[in-house]
């Protein structure tokens, strides 16, 4: 089987999702959407900009306030989310593919989201039921209370290129739970399966408008919706940079906004840890998705009497790692997605062999045939990296890791702390006390002790610090998409 040869694909013109039409962006205008392992043309795409934007939220205001949607009683869009995980369970292997063409990760990384993913809409299914209000008591005599939650309107979505179908699933899924409605734009590199999901969503049974889906470009797409007056709410995953300017764009109208940014999460490796468990799970938290992950375990702390056994181990697991094209069933790590994030991360590399940082393995841009077709980083292991090089305190987005050794339990909390971001945290140690000690200490979203990277539907995830608003998952994720109005009725 060809690597292009994708049903989604057969007919390679892509377009724009709204008021439950595929249409032309007004402009005319496309793009096109390439496979970072061949350089292959895979699609060619609709590019939606400001005015498309604005047809799109039009729509989904419509579709929030007229039409069949806002009467779809709880049970209704309880089964309309269940309809769209059977789906998408029964298309699995279709979208798993179809993300590992388009933005590079191994096919055995995005088929495995599946059940992640089936398994989040499944669980906001749950909640569309569960979704309800209080009676507060006041003190004065002759007045009822009752706190009535509403869906909070029409809310946009930003998401990123390196989880298309997961972050897609993540802002539809309590969108539909709570009678909200979407407009989302999907990342440049990586719009197929968001557009692919908008598909889905209308063979499930979601009513014309509720869900659009506009592919674009940040400047303009992204930007118009961001700052769009006639959007509540705006949901952003992505860079802090962007963050920024999403966060001003919304003064307008001041719209609720969740964000989940970057990181730059430390992995805290204790002498007493179980080392063979460790040292692997240390170059999957780094290197899986090519590093190409918010919360990768970039700063990797070891204490000083295993750090340089310990390095040589994650080397070790490293080197074991099969790099490729990630349609191939063994490969373990796939390309970049772009050029653009290869200059980055060979900048970053630069960076730190110039400040003084040796590479125990990787290091350089793979070069040379088959390499040159696509963007490829080995997994990179540095050593002798200090705490302020540029590597150990920006988001490098790639495959790096530095490690860092220590020395006292309270040297390494203040270290690890020491960064602008907090979206994860990585703690390996067989002691209990260590272990809550740690976990009450670190600040981020998630403290992972023994695991790392570990998600649930249940179980909420989010940002400390410059990471972000809000969290995602857990029924934290569906209050973001509710208004809380307390309604006073006098008695007598
Ligand atoms: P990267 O630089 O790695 O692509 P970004 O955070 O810039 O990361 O991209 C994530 C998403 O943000 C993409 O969908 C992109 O189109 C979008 N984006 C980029 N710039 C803006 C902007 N100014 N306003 C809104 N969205 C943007």
């Amino acid at each position: 089987m060809s690597s292009i040869d994708h049903p989604f694909l057969a007919d390679p013109r892509k377009k724009l999702l709204i008021d439950g039409q595929w249409v032309d962006a007004q402009s005319g205008r496309s793009f096109e959407s390439r496979n970072p392992a061949t350089g292959a043309l895979l699609a060619t795409i609709a590019e939606g900009d400001a005015a498309d934007i604005d047809r799109a939220v039009a729509a989904a205001r419509r579709a929030f306030e007229s039409g069949p949607w806002p009467r779809f009683t709880p049970a209704e869009r309880q089964a309309v989310l269940l309809r769209l995980a059977d789906l998408l369970e029964a298309r699995g292997e279709s979208f798993a593919r179809l993300d590992t063409l388009d933005m590079g990760a191994p096919i055995r990384r995005t088929r495995g989201a599946i059940g992640l993913l089936t398994g989040v809409l499944r669980y906001f299914a749950g909640l569309a039921r569960a979704i309800e209000g209080s009676t507060p008591q006041p003190s004065m005599p002759d007045m009822f209370v009752a706190t009535v939650k509403e869906p909070v309107g029409v809310c946009g979505a930003v998401i990123p290129w390196n989880g298309p179908l997961w972050a897609s699933v993540l802002k539809v899924g309590p969108v539909l739970a709570t009678g909200c409605t979407l407009v989302l734009k999907p990342a440049e590199d990586a719009s197929l399966s968001p557009l692919m999901f908008g598909e889905l969503c209308l063979e499930a049974g979601v009513p014309p408008g509720v869900i659009n889906i506009v592919p674009g470009f940040g400047g303009t797409a992204g930007a118009a919706l961001a700052a769009h007056l006639d959007v509540d709410k705006m949901s952003f995953t992505g860079s802090d940079a962007t963050g920024r300017k999403i966060v001003q764009a919304s003064a307008g109208n001041l719209k609720r906004l969740s964000l989940e940014l970057g990181g730059k999460s430390p992995h805290i490796i204790f002498a007493d840890a179980d080392i063979a468990a460790a040292a692997p799970a240390a170059a999957i938290a780094a290197f899986g998705n090519s590093g190409q992950v918010c919360s990768a375990g970039t700063r990797l702390f070891v204490e000083r009497a295993i750090a340089e056994e310990f390095a040589a181990e994650v080397a070790r697991a490293a080197a074991a790692m099969r790099i490729g094209n990630g349609i191939e069933e063994d490969t373990d790590l796939g390309p970049l997605v772009s050029a653009r994030q290869l200059a980055r991360v060979v900048g970053y590399l630069d960076s730190a062999r110039e400040e003084g940082a040796a590479a125990v393995c990787g290091g350089k841009q793979l070069t040379g045939d088959p390499w040159d077709a696509g963007f490829f980083v080995p997994p990179t292991v540095l050593t002798d990296v200090g705490d302020d090089m540029k590597v150990v305190r920006e988001e490098v987005f790639g495959p790096v890791l530095s490690v860092l050794p220590f020395d006292t339990m309270e040297e390494v909390i203040g270290r690890a702390n020491a960064t602008p971001f907090g979206l994860g945290a990585g703690v390996w140690t067989r002691e209990i006390g260590k272990a809550h000690a740690m976990g009450k200490a670190l600040r981020a979203g998630s403290v992972w002790v023994n695991c790392y990277n570990t998600l649930d539907p249940a179980v909420p995830a989010g940002g400390y610090k410059a990471s972000g608003y809000g969290r995602e998952y857990g029924p934290n994720h569906l209050e973001e998409h509710l208004q809380t109005k307390s309604l006073w009725i006098r008695t007598a």
